[in-house]
């Protein structure tokens, strides 16, 4: 963890031949996030065989192709089809930024021209173990409202596409595939030798309510012909769409984390307001049921996330309470320093206090771990951190205007 404010390096998206930043996807087909069902039946809807799914989610996801003329495993009569009819297009990335711990943000333009934040924070050991882990944003602002999260602040402006949502992987996977860290002096290069290795769904909105292009698009995460990442490595944080976390269960074996933030129905009713609708013993039973009850075989656990709010969910009483509400639910519990914004009506709990909550939860078997900072000199972090940048896309015009402006030098 990173405490120092280190020099940020601002760079300028700019197109290169291997991002197409040209939106095309109006008058043809964006390939972008179609699952491989969906592209075989694209291939037989233009007469063509459906096994070439195969070969095009290959050469988007594994090669970083956009180019329909660099497939060159296709018959030139099916590239220049494709190239008619189709493209392969991700969200337009107007900004980048790396931290010099190895921390990247990008921001991305979508349709309609709002912003979305996407985040990449390698661990601390990456050198070891490579694992990098991207949180990706499932909608533009969200409707939820949690009272601690700037993002909810916004309100709901609309979900993303699977080719915006994907988009924000391709575009990370991508940028290892160009040379765009050749100029960065200051970045450790070593930290970038592989590909995002992990996924969270953790960045704005709430995936559960955006799910069918969330499911297209972790389908893809999956798959051993586009990404083939770990089923423990794709992980969806849901507050509590109960209903969701069931079909979620039959349908996609994923990590499942679950914005907890209070033990209790009262606290949590006002802190995460979903909870009205689904209160914390059918919030329970669906995590359990998404434990034991689908795929038991495999040794699964629900990562619990949960934000430390000063003199409000933070007592040992809390934890206690939250001892007893997981009960033997197998938990990973991460607790998150908040990380105040502007008007937030809340304070971080001191370090003490987590350390005594974390110790509770420890002695009574749980895993707990305290959620490291990282990329502090580009406000890059998971959860409420994007929110925060997210929040600015929406309230600041005139940091949506120094973004472009930098765009320009
Ligand atoms: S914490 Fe998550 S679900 Fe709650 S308002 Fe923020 S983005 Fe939405």
């Amino acid at each position: 963890m990173s405490n120092v404010q280190t020099p940020v390096q601002h760079v300028p998206a700019k197109t290169t031949k291997s991002i197409k930043l040209v939106d095309e996807a109006q008058a043809k087909t964006n390939l972008l996030g179609m699952t491989q069902a969906q592209l075989a039946e694209y291939f037989k809807g233009i007469g063509e065989k459906p096994f070439r799914s195969t070969q095009v989610i290959k050469w988007i996801y594994q090669q970083g192709v956009t180019d329909f003329e660099q497939m060159t495993n296709l018959s030139k009569s099916l590239r220049d089809k494709l190239s008619a009819n189709a493209c392969v297009i991700p969200p337009k990335v107007i900004h980048r930024q790396y931290s010099d711990d190895g921390t990247r943000k990008w921001v991305f333009e979508v349709t309609g021209g709002s912003l979305v934040e996407t985040v990449l924070i390698p661990a601390d050991d990456s050198k070891l173990n490579g694992r990098k882990t991207l949180c990706i944003s499932s909608q533009v602002g969200c409707a939820l409202d949690c009272s601690f999260c700037s993002t909810g602040k916004q309100g709901f402006e609309r979900d993303l596409t699977a080719a915006e949502i994907l988009g924000q992987l391709w575009v990370a996977n991508a940028s290892y595939m160009t040379n765009e860290n050749d100029s960065l002096d200051n970045v450790d290069h070593s930290l970038w030798e592989n590909n995002v290795t992990n996924v969270v769904m953790m960045g704005m909105g709430e995936p559960l309510l955006n799910y069918r292009p969330v499911v297209s698009s972790m389908e893809l995460m999956l798959s051993d012909h586009a990404y083939g990442l770990s089923k423990r490595r794709v992980t969806l944080s849901t507050s509590g769409v109960v209903p969701k976390m069931y079909e979620l269960a039959q349908e996609l074996d994923v990590a499942l984390a679950i914005s907890l933030h209070a033990p209790n129905d009262e606290l949590r009713n006002e802190l995460v307001p979903i909870n009205k609708k689904y209160p914390l013993e059918q919030l329970m039973a669906a995590a359990r049921n998404y434990v034991f009850e689908v795929n038991p075989r495999h040794k699964k656990h629900v990562t619990i996330e949960y934000v430390m709010l000063d003199g409000v969910n933070d007592s040992n009483e809390h934890a206690e309470q939250l001892v007893a509400l997981l009960g033997d639910l197998p938990s990973k519990i991460n607790l998150i320093p908040f990380n105040p914004f502007p008007h937030a009506n809340y304070d971080k709990s001191s370090n003490n206090r987590i350390h005594a909550f974390s110790n509770i939860l420890s002695e009574a078997g749980f895993v707990c771990t305290i959620r490291q900072t990282r990329g502090d000199d580009i406000d890059a972090a998971c959860g409420q951190l994007v929110g925060q940048v997210a929040d600015r896309t929406r309230r600041s015009a005139a940091w949506q205007q120094s973004i472009k402006d930098r765009e320009d030098i």
